[in-house]
């Protein structure tokens, strides 16, 4: 990697210089910087980043060359999960995918070049001529998983997850509610979403459930056994 960004930081110097892009000096402590980095950071965190290593230097002017370093290919941008926009180096022919925690949004890569092959290979299969590809995969990670061993209310479980209904709290009034509504503890259940901090919906046995907030709190989900 040393030497890739040996490489990167001559050619940002050719190119930048070129093109006579303004203070170059600053921008190239950015790049420096960025390229120490094996993160993908928001421009703010890369602010910070900058102010830790002694570089005060303005906002608009570090998402300026951000903008840039993407232009001229140095760095390029993602927005997992409809997040926040993310920035990571980007070095020519190292192409790699990425894998999400939902939970502790943890990003970790990977690279899989029977994945690739089988990409091109479906594109292909129908006349279509494939430029590039995002492969994102949502879950939990090794380490979120660990602690879902303990039960956890419901209403904390990330859209998409499996889960089994282990307990539910809150007095009869709470279980009677839900026993009436056809949940009852045993029940496997998917989490279809759960944004707004509002109501959450669920299926169990392909049907849809709506709950509030207050009753998915009282549902104890874990594991599937
Ligand atoms: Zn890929
Ligand atoms: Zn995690
Ligand atoms: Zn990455």
């Amino acid at each position: 990697m040393q030497q890739v960004h040996r490489q990167e930081k001559e050619q940002f110097k050719k190119l930048f210089q070129q093109e006579h892009i303004d203070r170059f000096e600053d921008r190239f402590h950015i790049l420096e910087i960025f390229l120490q980095t094996e993160e993908h950071l928001t421009a703010d965190e890369l602010i910070e980043v900058l102010e830790k290593s002694g570089y005060r230097l303005s906002a608009d002017f570090v998402r300026d060359t951000l903008r840039l370093m993407c232009r001229f290919g140095f760095a390029s941008k993602n927005r997992f999960d409809n997040g926040v926009v993310r920035y990571e180096h980007f070095h020519l022919g190292q192409h790699h995918d990425h894998m999400i925690c939902t939970k502790c949004k943890s990003i970790f890569e990977f690279r899989n070049d029977r994945l690739e092959d089988l990409q091109l290979q479906i594109a292909a299969s129908r006349g279509f001529h494939m430029l590039q590809h995002r492969m994102e995969i949502y879950g939990i990670c090794n380490d979120c998983l660990q602690d879902r061993t303990q039960a956890i209310p419901l209403g904390a479980a990330k859209q998409g997850e499996r889960l089994m209904i282990k307990e539910i709290t809150g007095g009869s009034g709470a279980r009677m509610r839900l026993l009436t509504m056809g949940l009852r503890i045993g029940d496997q259940v998917e989490v279809i979403t759960n944004q707004n901090r509002g109501q959450m919906v669920i299926a169990v046995d392909f049907k849809r459930f709506v709950l509030g907030k207050g009753l998915a709190e009282k549902i104890l989900v874990g594991q599937v056994a």
